[in-house]
């Protein structure tokens, strides 16, 4: 390869993709930079194009559970490929990864397969319309669902507002039927089921708030969701994008045991490849085409590729491996934790398994306004503090930290020393 250099690349990928990128995240403004080009992945490290190695916690933004090009997850992929990598019509394996995930999840009685996580919830959206026959939908300012109009949606300056557009394009119609509130504020949702009587169809919601750092959703808040969503006869749909599989018992609506009617699923149940997945309550489902006139369609859903490379990462989510898992999301929550003590740097981590959320700030945030009130300001510094020593973190403040599976005790421990390092720097600053 004669360009090696991630400045070359950077330039010609700016004459011919819009910002350089294909997902605006990955351009860096955030954190300022010319993005890293990568080559290569193995395990818990990431090799860019001039042939660095850098400890990986961004994991693809969570697909990378088992880390990266797993030899069992690769083999399964490439057998695939190898019979087609598309029909277009049904095979086996759809069939198996459904069976593997209604395994998981109780709740879901049908499913269906998308290419991503904003299909999914775009979906989900339709079908609870649908299915109630009516518009508004409630979701919480800071929850991320995709990048769909109705989700693309803030809120407005007043206590109960209908929402705003966040990004042009979005119309303001669109934006009025989506009401935005507080995450943790079931205050906020009381109020809004009483001033829209019933209009609305459903209360989606990230049950582990994973887009605005990582945020924990308050006792009794999801379970509060439920009962005003049953006796409001609205549907209550939970984003379990990034925690479907994060934790052993599969989703937080199983951990904490709170059933919503309908789930979508993606990032690590496609092992890597584009996938979303909905699933729910089979009457709610049966509205879905072919069984019901909620329509729906998709050329690769269900494509043989992803679903042999989900069916091969859900077959090593053991018990063991969650351990593991625990174990190393815990290690680095320590580590970090007292790399900051020591640096009399304010530091905050919250934690759900192996998916952490890193505040610099006394306490962890409740919503989203808590959470731009820490100082992100100290972000970029971090990120490059990190990534001059060898750990790679996602380029913007406020997203979750990953830790894989093939991350040994030894690689978390060499980040933990770059922490201290780091942190002492940052702690100059403030
Ligand atoms: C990533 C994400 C999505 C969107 O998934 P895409 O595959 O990027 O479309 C939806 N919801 C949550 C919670 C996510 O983190």
């Amino acid at each position: 390869m004669e360009l090696r250099g991630k400045e070359a690349w950077y330039e010609r990928a700016c004459d011919c993709l819009v910002g350089g990128v294909n997902s605006p995240v990955r351009a860096w403004k955030a954190v300022g930079g010319t993005p890293l080009f990568f080559a290569s992945a193995k395990g818990a490290y990431l090799k860019d194009t001039e042939g660095r190695e850098y400890r990986d916690y961004v994991g693809s933004w969570g697909p990378m559970i088992l880390g990266h090009a797993d030899s069992d997850v690769s083999a399964a992929i490439a057998a695939a490929a190898g019979r087609s990598p598309s029909f277009g019509a049904p095979c086996p394996d759809e069939v198996l990864l459904a069976e593997a995930v209604k395994a998981r999840f109780p709740s879901i009685d049908l499913m269906r397969f998308v290419s991503s996580g904003t299909e999914a919830t775009m979906t989900a959206l339709r079908l609870a319309r649908g299915f109630t026959g009516r518009d508004k939908i409630v979701k919480f300012a800071g929850n991320y669902h995709g990048h769909n109009d109705s989700l693309l949606v803030a809120a407005g300056s007043g206590a109960l507002t209908f929402g705003v557009p966040t990004s042009p394009g979005v119309t303001a119609r669109t934006a009025d039927d989506t009401i935005v509130v507080p995450f943790n504020s079931l205050d906020a949702v009381t109020q809004a089921f009483a001033e829209t009587r019933d209009e609305i169809a459903a209360v989606i919601v990230e049950p582990w708030a994973g887009n605005m750092g990582l945020v924990p959703p308050e006792a009794g808040f999801l379970e509060g969701l439920r009962e005003l969503t049953r006796a409001r006869g609205a549907l209550l749909i939970f984003d379990e994008v990034i925690t479907g599989f994060r934790v052993p018992e599969g989703g937080v609506q199983n951990a904490l045991g709170v059933t919503p009617d309908l789930t979508c699923l993606g990032k690590i149940v496609g092992g890597g490849m584009p996938v979303g997945a909905l699933g729910g309550r089979a009457d709610v489902m049966e509205k879905l085409s072919p069984l019901g006139p909620v329509y729906q369609a998709g050329t690769l859903s269900g494509n043989p590729v992803t679903m042999a490379a989900g069916r091969a990462v859900l077959a090593k989510l053991t018990p063991d491996v969650y351990e593991t898992l625990e174990a190393r999301g815990a290690q680095l929550e320590a580590g970090l934790l007292e790399a900051a003590a020591s640096a009399g740097l304010p530091l905050t981590v919250t934690r759900l398994g192996s998916a952490l959320g890193v505040f610099f700030a006394e306490r962890a945030p409740r919503d989203l306004n808590e959470a731009m009130a820490t100082r992100g300001d100290l972000y970029p510094a971090f990120f490059h503090g990190m990534l001059e020593r060898g750990s790679y973190f996602a380029p913007s403040a406020f997203e979750a930290v990953f830790v894989s599976a093939a991350h040994t005790e030894e690689t978390v421990n060499l980040t933990i020393i770059d922490a201290k390092d780091c942190f002492r720097e940052l702690a100059d600053q403030i």
